[in-house]
């Protein structure tokens, strides 16, 4: 598997399994993430994209039948090591959910949480909330209203504050569950382009279920079919010259 990314490796996955009970929901899973990159996670429903994904920042341990093993390294270090402390890994490789999900609270202070856990200086937080607000495409519609509530924004700025939510934490790596995938096409084209700058100081690693966007935004794309990983490469490889049958029949609508 290719290693000599352009801005070198970020995340290391080798011989990933995953149990939930008896379900094996990952068979084997081998694949090296680049970093400041667009990683794409493509496949039918149900093939593991999510389960994977969550690996990546130790979500599924909150699942009492779910079993893991092998091992995956961000930045050289053992994620799933003793020593990790799981609220650090989860700052550094923070998550987007399909869904929208900012607290009920002012968009100030869904920004500011993080921050004030981490033990920000007060001083430090309005700052950071308008760095992160900025960096999050969202800054110009809300800066006159800070102290509204974030359940009054439209879904698809309900969504970029939460990707400012989660900036302001200063991760590495942002991991996005499908999501555009609650949101209109407008808002998901703000979203794009907001992943599109992003990956300059970021790894980011997408699920989606949208081909056209894994082939707009992403650099790199992973095909995923039953709890296998098929096939993984440069995102117009994957579509133009797809070494597997299977990656070919997904992405021309044979199945899925
Ligand atoms: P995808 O994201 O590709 O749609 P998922 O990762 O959600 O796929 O699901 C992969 C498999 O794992 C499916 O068989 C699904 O039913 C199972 N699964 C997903 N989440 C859970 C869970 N929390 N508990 C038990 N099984 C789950």
């Amino acid at each position: 598997m290719s290693n000599d990314f352009e801005n070198g490796t970020e995340i290391e996955v080798k011989d990933l399994n995953l149990w939930y009970g008896d379900n094996h929901a990952l068979h084997d899973i081998n694949i090296n993430i680049p970093k400041n990159s667009v990683t794409a996670l493509i496949g039918p429903s149900g093939c593991g994209k999510s389960t994977f994904l969550r690996c990546l920042n130790r979500m599924n341990d909150l699942i009492p039948t779910c079993r893991i093993e092998g091992d995956i390294q961000i930045e050289g270090q053992d994620i799933y090591s003793k020593e990790v402390d799981v609220v650090d890994l989860r700052k550094k490789v923070g998550m987007v959910f399909q869904k929208p999900n900012p607290f009920p609270m002012s968009i100030h202070d869904n920004v500011a949480y993080g921050p004030r856990i981490h033990g920000a200086k007060k001083g430090d937080i309005s700052g950071i909330v308008e760095d992160a607000l900025r960096s999050g495409a969202l800054w110009n519609e809300v800066s006159d209203r800070l102290q509204n509530s974030a359940l009054d924004l439209s879904g698809g700025q309900q969504q970029r504050l939460c990707i400012a939510r989660t900036l302001a934490v200063k991760p590495e790596v942002i991991l996005f569950d499908e999501p555009c995938s609650a949101l209109d096409p407008i808002s998901t084209s703000k979203i794009e382009d907001l992943i599109l700058e992003l990956k300059k100081d970021y790894t980011i690693v997408i699920v989606t279920h949208n081909m056209q966007q894994a082939a707009r935004i992403s650099d790199h794309t992973a095909f995923f079919l039953v709890g296998d990983m098929v096939e993984f490469g440069k995102t117009e490889e994957i579509f133009e010259n797809p070494q597997e049958k299977s990656t070919e029949d997904y992405i021309t609508g044979r199945f899925g």
